[in-house]
């Protein structure tokens, strides 16, 4: 049966606005209807700071679209409106109430603790050295993949490491480092992390089934970062590799703003709109005060897999012109290879797999120039590099 967006809307008509004023269709509060076989998604427009408090609404108007002919599941989510002077207008999902459970009790009960004190201290993480963010502006720059092989090049290079999955939404380090399993709890709600290829591993993906559908409201996503962070016993280690979520929005800026970090490290492409968007990234960091280590430009050149010769086939060099442009360090370039892509893809990354390869070598290399610069970065902070709690 042909589900009618005309349906949709005069069963949406029935739902009342924020302050029990006109609908909210008339309201314009409304998105355009996305139908997909039996199911319809949309988004309502609301406040930001009322996304909490009209989470009833978001429920009404998922009941109501259900309510039309044909509707099997409808899935509503709340768009809040940018207020003036913020960066990024923040999208807060609400859970469904099958979906609630996806979140793994502790976090839920932290969540409501972590709304009420954002923003968190930040306080250092007793036994680790340094905490290094990579991050990057958009999706799908190999972001995970050069936080794997640079967690690896650290390790490499002889220092102890851990990484944190904070990709929340999409977490790639059980596949990256092939780990599967749960962690075990040591004692209380604290959590032994998992291991693979001699680095300390947490990430949601082990707490929660691929599969299960995550979504996540904004205190959430830091109560579950802060959880990973600081109920997991990580030992003593000289760092701490995050792998942050894709981005620059909200829930990005809390990270970086909540989380103790030495130092971040970009990943770009060369093509010019990652670049603005590593320029997003850029500024993100700065605005909270967090060192730039440097950019780091992945899929650089094309390493043909016939011929072995070398291809700029997205116009090579964007990154490290940019990274001298605005006077920050430039890491290195890794270039795109099927050998990454398939040890990245295959759980067997690069620098473990192929330590003699040029590409492991790279990473150690842009290893070393991060690392310099999170010493040289002590050097002038004032400040105590570990601020116990
Ligand atoms: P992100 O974390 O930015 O979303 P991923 O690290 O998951 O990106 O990488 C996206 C895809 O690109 C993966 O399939 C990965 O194997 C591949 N990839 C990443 N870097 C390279 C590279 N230098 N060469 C070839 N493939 C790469």
């Amino acid at each position: 049966m042909t589900i009618s967006k005309e349906k949709i809307i005069e069963q949406l008509r029935r739902v009342k606005g924020p302050d029990l004023t006109g609908n909210i269709v008339d309201l314009g509060l409304l998105s355009d209807i996305v139908i997909s076989g039996s199911t319809v998604f949309f988004s309502l427009t609301v406040p930001s700071e009322r996304a909490e408090e009209l989470e009833p609404l978001r429920a009404a108007a998922e009941r109501a679209a259900a309510g039309a002919e044909g509707v099997e599941k409808a899935t509503v989510v709340l768009t809040a409106t940018k207020k003036a002077g913020t960066p990024n207008p923040p999208v807060r999902p609400a859970p469904s109430a099958g979906q609630a459970a996806a979140v793994p009790p502790p976090m839920q009960a932290r969540a409501a603790a972590a709304h009420s004190h954002a923003p968190a201290q930040k306080a250092g993480v007793p036994g680790i050295g340094a905490i290094i963010a990579v991050a990057s502006g958009k999706g799908g720059v190999g972001k995970s993949t050069t936080a794997a092989n640079l967690a690896l090049g650290f390790q490499a290079n002889g220092l102890k490491v851990g990484i944190l999955d904070a990709d929340i939404y999409g977490p790639s380090m059980p596949r990256l480092l092939r780990i599967s399993g749960r962690p075990q709890n040591v004692s209380g709600r604290i959590l032994k992390p998992m291991e693979g290829y001699g680095l300390k591993v947490m990430s949601m993906g082990f707490l929660v089934d691929e599969e299960t559908p995550m979504i996540w409201r904004g205190p959430m996503v830091i109560s579950a970062l802060t959880q990973m962070l600081r109920e997991v016993e990580w030992g003593e280690l000289d760092v701490l590799v995050v792998d942050m979520p894709p981005g620059t929005g909200d829930a990005q800026l809390t990270m970086a703003q909540n989380v103790p970090l030495a130092g971040a490290v970009i990943v770009s492409t060369p093509q010019d709109l990652a670049l603005i968007d590593a320029r997003k990234g850029l500024s993100m960091f700065r605005k909270v005060d967090v060192p730039i280590l440097g950019i780091v430009e992945n899929m650089s050149y094309f390493i043909c897999p016939d011929c072995g010769g070398r291809h700029d086939i997205f116009g090579h060099g964007g990154a490290r012109k940019e990274a001298e442009r605005i006077g920050v360090p430039f890491l290195g370039e890794v270039p795109l290879d099927m050998a990454i892509r398939e040890t990245s893809d295959g759980g067997t990354p690069v620098v473990v797999s192929a330590p003699d390869s040029p590409h492991a070598k790279v990473y150690r290399e842009i290893a070393r120039q991060a690392w310099e610069r999170v010493e040289a970065e002590r050097q002038t902070d004032k400040s105590p590099a570990i601020v116990f709690e």
